[in-house]
């Protein structure tokens, strides 16, 4: 996707703040993080949002780097939030799939 952000960082284009990277995924800090930990897990390839994510295995990777970074990070005994924000309603603005980590303070139930 020519106009997508994400895929610009995926591609190098843009060097957002990386602390992980493979063949289909890449893992960077938020620029505006909400909490002390705040990491955008995606996959390289353009998937708009949950909604078009077409490959169960690519998904369990995402879950899965989340936690193996939550943890190399030093969140996973303190604790952490995954959250994939979902069109409109969900608080969607970067629509290129992304799972956000977010840890290092209390979180609070329901969301805003
Ligand atoms: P959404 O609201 O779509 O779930 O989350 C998009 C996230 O991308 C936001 O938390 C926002 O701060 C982050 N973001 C937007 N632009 C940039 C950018 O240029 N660099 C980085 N690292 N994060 C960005
Ligand atoms: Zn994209």
């Amino acid at each position: 996707m020519v106009d997508c952000l994400f895929c610009k960082m995926a591609s190098g284009q843009i060097k957002p703040d990386v602390v992980y990277e493979d063949d289909e995924l890449l893992a960077f800090r938020d620029i505006h993080p909400q909490a002390p930990l705040h990491v955008l897990v995606i996959p390289k390839r353009h998937i708009s949002n949950l909604n078009e994510l077409d490959d169960t295995a690519l998904g369990g990777r995402l879950l899965q780097t989340a936690a193996r970074l939550a943890a190399e990070l030093g969140y996973a005994e303190s604790g952490y939030r995954t959250v994939f924000n979902c069109n409109n309603d969900g608080g969607q603005t970067v629509f290129h799939l992304h799972l956000h980590v977010l840890g290092g303070r209390q979180m609070h139930w329901p969301p805003g």
